[in-house]
């Protein structure tokens, strides 16, 4: 299936800016996920930064990026680059980004063409499309400075997850600075984002008017939850994203109960292999290296039925829909000594939604009930309100506009509390240009 028409149905407008600097966002304006932004100035200088979709069902996808020579690619996560094998096989496009950001994204590529395959949603690229975007990187480590034209350029820590950049752009007007996604708390992997002086930030507000609970508090809730399946004698199905938050599981249970037989499962594997070959994104190397070689990594179908009788199961999907979470639950869900951690935010039509207000998940497109406890708990790697609030106003940003959020619930607040601070807020709008003077 075609959906663009390259270079007939791009909202993006013809002729630069005549000052300043343009921003428009193709996708990720007004909704979360499905990023895709680009800047010009006047020269008509322009980057692209991100191309995602959201892996929505069905997925939404931005519009069309114009023909662009460079893109910037915030972070591994399929809402920020599940689009590049279009831009690069249809523009021949550099992506720039982190070295394991670029070791990654070809395995995140194939697992979302296998997913569309598997679901039968529509992708606007194909599996050659991905080795031309696997050969379009240019990697740039963090805090490396380099150029385009007129425009200084430097990545630098975004928190959220290993190699995980915000886009540092001095323009001869500006100084813009955009987040991607980000976190200033740590995490067992990742540091926190650090704030930097700015003019116009552009930041993430998927947590608009909401804060986390304390992490001590989500942790101690977590592990108590643990003990109480694995005392009376059940075993602990905790479905993780297989980026980022499935190492972060492991490192978490390594840390609070070492003495627990802990089997992992899923894609998660080989992404903690890539996030150990690049020791400079993380906190602390030898904290996932250790926790790694104590977990049990499952590899074969004899494995699989090893981890049955486990303490945990941390297995993607994050959010129950396939892959191996889906083979463990089908066998748990008999004894109800058993029971479900969902460790992350459950999107509407995903089986982790179903199972926690309906009570039951597809499984092999059988809708089948489950009888086991479900608990659910928030370890998020995006900023909260606050933190967002707090790192807007150390950067001294003048400007702030707000994405990647829902416009109705997220936004409202945030831009609230930011107007009240002092700074001018802007709202993007998907296929609407804006000219920062
Ligand atoms: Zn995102
Ligand atoms: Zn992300």
């Amino acid at each position: 299936m075609v959906f663009y028409s390259p270079g007939r149905t791009t909202s993006y407008p013809e002729i630069p800016p005549s000052n300043g600097i343009r921003y428009h966002y193709l996708g990720g304006g007004n909704e979360v996920g499905n990023v895709g932004c680009v800047f010009e100035d006047k020269y008509g200088t322009k980057m692209l930064l991100d191309y995602g979709l959201a892996p929505t069902d069905p997925p939404k996808y931005p519009h069309e990026a114009p023909n662009i020579k460079d893109a910037v690619i915030t972070h591994s996560h399929i809402d920020h680059l599940g689009m590049a094998p279009w831009l690069c096989s249809n523009h021949r496009t550099r992506l720039h980004g982190t070295p394991l950001t670029a070791k990654i994204s070809q395995m995140m590529w194939n697992d979302c063409y296998k997913v569309s395959r598997l679901e039968g949603y529509p992708l606007a690229w194909d599996k050659r499309d991905i080795d031309i975007a696997t050969s379009s990187w240019y990697t740039h480590q963090f805090n490396e400075k380099w150029e385009k034209d007129s425009w200084k350029l430097e990545l630098t820590k975004a928190g959220h997850i290993p190699g995980a950049a915000m886009l540092n752009v001095e323009t001869e007007t500006h100084k813009l600075l955009f987040t991607g996604d980000f976190d200033t708390r740590d995490s067992p992997l990742v540091s926190g984002a650090k704030p930097e002086k700015c003019d116009v930030l552009f930041v993430e507000g998927t947590y608009g008017g909401r804060d986390h609970p304390s992490k001590d508090e989500t942790i101690e809730a977590f592990v108590d939850r643990i003990v109480e399946v694995t005392d009376r004698g059940g075993t602990a199905l905790i479905p993780a994203f297989a980026n980022g938050r499935t190492q972060d599981i492991v490192m978490t249970l390594h840390k609070h109960l070492p003495e627990l037989d802990v089997h992992v499962d899923g894609m998660g594997k080989r992404v903690a292999q890539l996030q150990m070959e690049h020791p400079e994104s993380l906190r602390d190397p030898s904290a996932l290296e250790d926790a790694w070689r104590w977990c049990r990594r499952v590899s074969s179908k004899s494995d699989k039925k090893k981890a049955l009788d486990a303490d945990c199961i941390v297995s993607t999907s994050g959010m129950m829909d396939g892959g191996p979470s889906i083979w463990y639950l089908n066998r748990l869900r008999m004894d109800p000594k058993n029971a479900i951690l969902l460790t992350g935010y459950q999107a509407s039509g995903s089986g982790g939604r179903m199972l926690l207000d309906e009570g039951h998940v597809p499984i092999w497109d059988k809708r089948t009930p489950i009888d086991l406890e479900v608990s659910q708990f928030s370890f998020s790697t995006h900023a909260g309100h606050s933190e967002i609030v707090e790192f807007a106003e150390k950067c001294q940003a003048e400007t702030v506009v707000i994405y990647h959020t829902d416009p109705n619930h997220a936004r409202p607040p945030l831009v609230e509390e930011l107007e009240s601070k002092g700074h001018t807020v802007h709202t993007p709008i998907n296929g609407k240009s804006t000219v920062l003077e």
